[in-house]
Order: structure tokens, then C-alpha cells, then sequence
């Protein structure tokens, strides 16, 4: 790719068309096919047609969403598509929410609301003052937490240090007496606790009603739900008991770029307390022309100038409908117990999480193999996977041991994919 993207800057430029027919043609094979529905790394999904459309118009219009008077358009679609999600997650009436680039800003975004609001009603205000000389700030959080969070803290100037891990059980879910000590050992103290919705590893959920009740009691605390894939199962009638209690939180942040399957970048971040959220993030300036009755999107957000990323998540909500979307969850999960049924009927092969959504993490061991023995050959397997090319998945390491991870979160893929792959992985295995 660097010999035939690289060189030096032109001099004189080039023909429009000849420059994006010659790009188009010299980075593919440097183009990897994450949107296909053989793809079951991290957690990826693709584009449904109409967002992908939606976001080439996007791109035409060229709108900077940061401000009412600069696209009412942006600013009425992604109005509607909170209101949409609202309802689509059962999160409290009067929710707001921003568009972010993704899981990261969001939790970032949430945070910071978050840190403003424990802060103000322990009598400082973070927005003004910083935190220096700030009353120390507690986020508890499970050993599972997922590292966007971590980074966020970072972000916020709270720091690793902050974070009281909590243990969690063998599905990574926060174990609600833990969280309980945590919460007293954090009594006086501004607190967050931050849970999950969708383990990036098992799929699995965190206790969402149990903790909300026992953050109630604690004197000042936020609930924080990072559900950047797993929000999602709320939209399905057999899923939705994953996320119960869910709209007990203080604050929710998702993706629509993974399983909603809408182009890069796109995540929103939700927040109950509009007043804490719109405190962390607005600021002016004189010649901002701001709005006195709509929406300027720039003050729910850390961006200031940005793409409409808005239209392209309405699309994709207007073209599956409610039911299409309860559809898409059901059957990536259905797709998931496929894999984890083929997979597990061979010898040698064992799925090792419950497979609750459509996360899979599978073990390969051979006959009479140690524990690393079996690690290494687990990693061969992947090795093996991703050479032939049938369908692409990586590893990871849970609880110490390798494994391997499928992720189904592609709108395309259809049954035979998951029997293709099933098989292609399998034939990784056999000696
Ligand atoms: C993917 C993911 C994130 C980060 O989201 P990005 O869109 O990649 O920034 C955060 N939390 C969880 C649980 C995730 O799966």
C-alpha cells in the first residue's frame, strides 16, 4: 500500500475522476471486507442500503450539524431519531442525546455529564473550576469494564486511579454484592458506577435493575450503562429481558455503526439529566448564531463542527422499521447459537460462554493437550481461519485462556454464511 499510495506531495493536481478511479483501484486489495457477512471480528456489522445511501447524501449535502441556522435538516432528523431510539430502548421521557464518532465518545460524553452532576451536588462546579482542589470523584466499575471507559477517565482527569474494580462472575456480569461494599466504602463521595450492556467478550449483561436500586440508596451517585452493542437487544421482544432495568440509569451510550449496521462513525450518547449534559458540553461564542427554540446539536456533543451523522441513522431506523430491527438482533443471535452448536458437537471443540447474545468464545484443544498446549493450538486455529479466508474472526484472551471470538452482528449474513464458516473452522482444527 505504502508503494503505491506514498510519494511525495504533488505539485500540480490531477483530474478529479482519474484521482479517485486510481484510488479506488490501487487501495483495494488493501481494503479489508469488515462489511461482509462472513465477518465476524471485534464487533463490526456493515451498512443496510438505505443508510448507505443516506450517507453518500450526507457527504453531497456536506452539512455542518453543529448548528440550527447551519442545517435545520440535521438538527430535525436527529431530534426524530432521539426520539425514535427513546422509545426504541424504553429510555425516560426527556432523554437527550448527542451524535458522536462512536462507543468512545460516547461513554466520554456521558461521563463528563456524569462527573458534572455527582460534582454539583457536592458543591462544585467541574465546568468552571476544573478539577483541581475538586472533591475526589469514585467510579466503580467491573473487572470486565471495557477499555473505552478506562479511556474516558483518562479524558476526564480522573484517571485509572478512580476506578474500584469490582469482581465479576464467570460471564464477566458485576456481582451485585460487590458492588454493594463498593458503594460503601464510596459513602461521602461524589460516585459513578459505570455497568455494562454487552460484554465485548461473552455478550453477557450486568445486573442493570439490581445496581440501579443499590446506586439509589447511596448518597450521591450516577449509573452509567455502556451498551455499545448490547443496548440494542432492548429493541427485541425475546432480548429485551437482558437489559431489564435498564431505564433506571442515569446515562446510556451506544453505537449505531455496530449492530444498527449504519457507515462509520456513529454513536450516541444519552442522557437523563439534560441540564447536567448540556452543562458539561455547551459553550458560545459571539458570532455562533444560536438558536432560541431548536436544537443546536454542538451543545450535546464534545464536537463542535461536524458531519450529519444523523440522517444516515434515520434512514437505517426508517427503512428496518421496529420490527425490522427486532429481526436483525434475533436472527444475529440466532446465527450465534448456530456457531456455538456446529462448533461444540466436534471433538476437541468447546464453546466456553453462555451465549446469551451474539457474542461466541470458542476453545480448541487436542487429544491429551496442556492447558497452553491448547492455547497455542487455539491461536493456530485462528491463524488457520483467517488464512483461508472463508470468513474472518480473532481472539482474545478470557480468564486466561485463549480463545476464539465470533461476533454476529452483520445484517447480511444469512444461515448458509454461519454453516459455510461453521465448517471452514472446523476444518482449521483437524490436524
Ligand atoms: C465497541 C465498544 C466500545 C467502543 O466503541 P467504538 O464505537 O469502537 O468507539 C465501547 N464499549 C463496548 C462494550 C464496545 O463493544
Amino acid at each position: 500500500m505504502r508503494a503505491v499510495l506514498g510519494g511525495p506531495l504533488p505539485d500540480r493536481g490531477e483530474p478529479a475522476a482519474r484521482v479517485v478511479e486510481d484510488l479506488a483501484r490501487k487501495a483495494d486489495p488493501g481494503i479489508v471486507a469488515s462489511g461482509g457477512p462472513r465477518f465476524f471480528g471485534f464487533v463490526i456489522g456493515g451498512s443496510v442500503p438505505a443508510a448507505l445511501a443516506t450517507d453518500w447524501l450526507t457527504s453531497a449535502w456536506d452539512q455542518n450539524a453543529g448548528l440550527f441556522v447551519l442545517s435545520p435538516a440535521a438538527a430535525i432528523a436527529e431530534e426524530t431519531v432521539i426520539g425514535w431510539l427513546r422509545e426504541l430502548f424504553a429510555l425516560p421521557e426527556g432523554t437527550g442525546a448527542g451524535f458522536v464518532t462512536g462507543g468512545q465518545m460516547a461513554n466520554t460524553t456521558c461521563l463528563a455529564a456524569a462527573r458534572q452532576a455527582v460534582l454539583a451536588r457536592a458543591g462544585w462546579d467541574v465546568a468552571a473550576r476544573g478539577l483541581i482542589g475538586a472533591p475526589r470523584v469514585v467510579v466503580i466499575a467491573g473487572e470486565e469494564v471495557h477499555v473505552t471507559v478506562q479511556g474516558a477517565l483518562r479524558l476526564l482527569g480522573l484517571g485509572d486511579a478512580c476506578v474500584n474494580k469490582v469482581k465479576t462472575d464467570g460471564q464477566g456480569r458485576m456481582l451485585p454484592d460487590a458492588v454493594r461494599d463498593a458503594l460503601r466504602a464510596a459513602e461521602g463521595s461524589p460516585t459513578i458506577v459505570s455497568t455494562q450492556a454487552g460484554n465485548v467478550n461473552t455478550g453477557s449483561f450486568d445486573p442493570l435493575a439490581d445496581i440501579a436500586r443499590l446506586a439509589r440508596a447511596h448518597g450521591n451517585s450516577w449509573v452509567h450503562v455502556d451498551g455499545a452493542f448490547g443496548l440494542w437487544a432492548a429493541a427485541s421482544p425475546r432480548f429485551r429481558h437482558l437489559v431489564e432495568g435498564v431505564s433506571a440509569a442515569d446515562s446510556w451510550a451506544t453505537d449505531a455503526h455496530k449492530w444498527l449496521n449504519v457507515p462509520y462513525d456513529s454513536g450516541l450518547a444519552f442522557v437523563r439529566d439534560t441540564g447536567a449534559h448540556r452543562a458539561a458540553m455547551a459553550r458560545t461564542a459571539a458570532y455562533l448564531q444560536r438558536s432560541t427554540s431548536e436544537r443546536d446539536n454542538y451543545e450535546w456533543t464534545p464536537e463542535f463542527s461536524r458531519r450529519a451523522r444523523g440522517f444516515t441513522v434515520y434512514a437505517a431506523l426508517r427503512s428496518l422499521g421496529r420490527a425490522g430491527i427486532a429481526e436483525l438482533v434475533e436472527r444475529c443471535c440466532d446465527h450465534a447459537r448456530l456457531f456455538a452448536e456446529r462448533l461444540s458437537a466436534a471433538p476437541g471443540v468447546s464453546v466456553v460462554n453462555e451465549v446469551v447474545l451474539n457474542q461466541v468464545l470458542v476453545r480448541f484443544e487436542r487429544p491429551g493437550s496442556s492447558l497452553e498446549e491448547g492455547d497455542a493450538w487455539t491461536r493456530q486455529v485462528i491463524s488457520r481461519v483467517q488464512a483461508d479466508g472463508t470468513c474472518w474472526l480473532s481472539g482474545t484472551v478470557w480468564r486466561g485462556r485463549s480463545l476464539m471470538r465470533i461476533s454476529v452482528s452483520n445484517w447480511s449474513t444469512e444461515r448458509e454464511d454461519v454453516e459455510r464458516s461453521a465448517a471452514a473452522i472446523l476444518a482449521a482444527h483437524r490436524p
